[in-house]
């Protein structure tokens, strides 16, 4: 019986209760399945379970030649629980023979609805007012809502077209930027595609659903929140180094940009140093977007459902490293 080992999630009950579950859908498609818990998470015993298992469930931490090297004669798949990769060297995998997956569309739901939740929430200063009421100071600040305004969708992908089909009961106005629009299912959506100095000075609220490349780092920095007005909000629930820290405070210090809602950070744990706590118009959260049972759950399953089918011998379109496919076959 092929083995997968999990190195995904915290010591709790929830993860206890998913990965049973894993584990009985593994078994119902014929993989024995191990929960290998990393906290704190050690390369050395990831290693040694991966020396020991056919297939990896690996979480954010950086993979590269130093573990692909060690484990390649038995783990021949590996599978990113979520969907950024930035952390994998695709390269040195492909050299030691190993495929590269992704959970992609899995958990586009948590995301969307996160995204969501931080667009209301940094438009409505829930932050801000929250600690108003803290302090006893009963401040009655005046806000814009977001139905009917202008939404800017900065990169139009799985998680991007959900929050615009999650908008469309708020009537807005969607605008979005994206490289390769797929300008059909666009137009379906009632989306307008433009281009992305347009999107940063039109939008009265801007999330970020791009990947991070060296082509998106600091694509938001200091001149484009410069374009935006000084009512809108930027949402971050893609990856940190998409934007620049230190140019978002002080646009957040100087009143260039109303709010801001982030869920992922440059550095993360983010300091408790970090000056972007003390803005009380910008909500922080921990990098938690697809932390739903729902999400979770899906996640799981679509990694087991990936190197079931890996084994099976099925083409799959969440193998990462296609070459290595291709050669191997
Ligand atoms: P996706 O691959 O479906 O979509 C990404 C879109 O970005 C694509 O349409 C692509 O054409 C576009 N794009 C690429 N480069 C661009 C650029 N320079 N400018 C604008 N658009 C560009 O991915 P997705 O499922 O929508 O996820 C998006 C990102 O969300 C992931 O890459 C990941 O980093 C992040 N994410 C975060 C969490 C979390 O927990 N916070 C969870 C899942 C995903």
């Amino acid at each position: 019986m092929k083995k997968i080992v999990s190195f995904f999630g915290d010591n709790n009950e929830v993860f206890e209760m998913l990965n049973n579950r894993a584990e009985k859908y593994a078994r119902s498609l014929g993989f024995e399945y191990k929960w290998a818990i990393q906290k704190p998470f050690s390369y050395d015993a990831v290693i040694e379970e991966l020396q020991n298992a056919d297939a990896g469930i690996i979480d954010i931490e950086p993979f590269g030649e130093e573990v692909f090297s060690k484990v390649s004669d038995t783990a021949k798949i590996m599978v990113r629980f979520g969907v950024g990769y930035d952390k994998v060297d695709l390269n040195s995998a492909t050299r030691n023979g190993i495929a590269i997956a992704r959970t992609t569309g899995a958990n586009t739901n948590g995301v969307a609805e996160m995204a969501m939740t931080l667009i209301l929430a940094s438009k409505r200063k829930l932050k801000l007012f929250g600690n108003c009421v803290e302090k006893g100071d009963w401040q009655k600040i005046v806000v814009n809502e977001t139905l009917g305004s202008t939404i800017g969708i900065l990169g139009f992908g799985g998680i991007g077209k959900k929050l615009a089909s999650m908008l469309s009961g708020f009537d807005c106005n969607i605008i979005a930027y994206d490289p390769y629009p797929n300008l059909e299912i666009m137009e379906k959506m009632g989306v307008e595609s433009v281009g992305l100095d347009t999107l940063f000075k039109e939008s009265d609220a801007i999330s970020i659903h791009v990947p991070y490349l060296d082509s998106t780092h600091h694509l938001v920095n200091a001149e484009r929140l410069a374009m935006m007005k000084p009512t809108a909000v930027l949402v971050n629930t893609s990856r940190g180094n998409i934007v620049d820290e230190h140019a978002l405070y002080n646009a957040l210090k100087n009143g260039t940009i109303a709010g801001a809602g982030f869920d992922v950070f440059a550095v993360e744990p983010l300091p408790i140093d970090s000056p972007l706590i003390e803005l009380d118009n910008m909500i922080l959260t921990p990098h938690v977007s697809s932390q739903t049972i729902e999400s979770l759950w899906n996640i799981y399953k679509t990694a087991i459902d990936i190197i079931a089918d890996f084994y099976n011998g099925k083409e799959s379109p969440h193998i990462l490293n296609k070459e290595y496919v291709l050669v191997e076959k």
